[in-house]
């Protein structure tokens, strides 16, 4: 997912992008108001980490104008401990979500995972999985960067994995998925394809469980979310 970070103290902007980072998104900062409110308007974000407190332009000036603007992606709004009317202005004005300074960095990213949840995958167009990045409105998937060359099948299978991160899915419910229409299906091709697709994606990234059906492995366990 791609995060757009405004804060204008360097040191706790650093952390941000890096904690963010480390959570397997892409960030793009801002230091000003201004920059922010350009960024936001002309980029496709699917997240924003906007403090409020800002120079040139203020959090709450660059909100309004990023939903005036129809620009709809998920705001967290950072404020100041006391300022108990900035929370309230600040939701009025369109955030979904605030959290006041100082911060632990790991509430920050929880509100984030769910914020990021509440957008249907639906409406995403990029999925995430560790170095696994697909994308649905073009149908490709590249692994680190690099294009990886799927059959149709392949991506249906590695899309439903990447639906649901971390949860078993049946050969049954693949089959089900794969063909919609066919009412003879065999399961035992679905382990031919899920082997085809091991061999191109990182090692030990589609488990087996045993009697159950296949999982794809969330990177470093289940404290990374990825949208669903
Ligand atoms: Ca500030």
């Amino acid at each position: 997912m791609r995060i757009l970070v405004v804060e204008d103290e360097p040191t706790l902007q650093a952390q941000l992008a890096h904690a963010i980072t480390q959570a397997g998104h892409t960030v793009e900062t801002a230091a000003d108001g201004e920059t922010a409110r350009y960024l936001g308007e002309v980029e496709n974000f699917d997240a924003a980490v906007l403090d409020l407190g800002l120079p040139v332009v203020d959090g709450l000036s660059v909100l309004r104008h990023w939903r005036a603007q129809g620009r709809s992606m998920p705001v967290l709004i950072l404020t100041a401990r006391s300022a108990w009317h900035e929370k309230v202005t600040g939701m009025d004005a369109g955030a979904d979500d605030y959290l006041a300074k100082p911060f632990h960095m790991e509430e920050l990213l929880a509100r984030l995972r769910a914020l990021l949840r509440r957008l249907s995958s639906h409406s995403s167009a990029q999925w995430q999985c560790g170095s696994i990045l697909l994308d649905t409105r073009q149908a490709t998937v590249s692994v680190d960067g690099l294009p990886l060359t799927l059959t149709s099948h392949e991506f249906k299978i590695l899309s439903l994995l990447m639906q649901k991160v971390g949860e078993v899915l049946s050969r049954t419910e693949l089959s089900e998925h794969l063909y919609p229409q066919d009412s003879e299906r065999d399961s035992n091709t679905i382990e031919v394809f899920v082997g085809r697709l091991r061999k191109k994606l990182p090692a030990g990234c589609i488990e087996t469980v045993r009697g159950l059906g296949y999982r794809l492995a969330a990177p470093g366990g289940a404290a990374e979310e990825v949208q669903t």
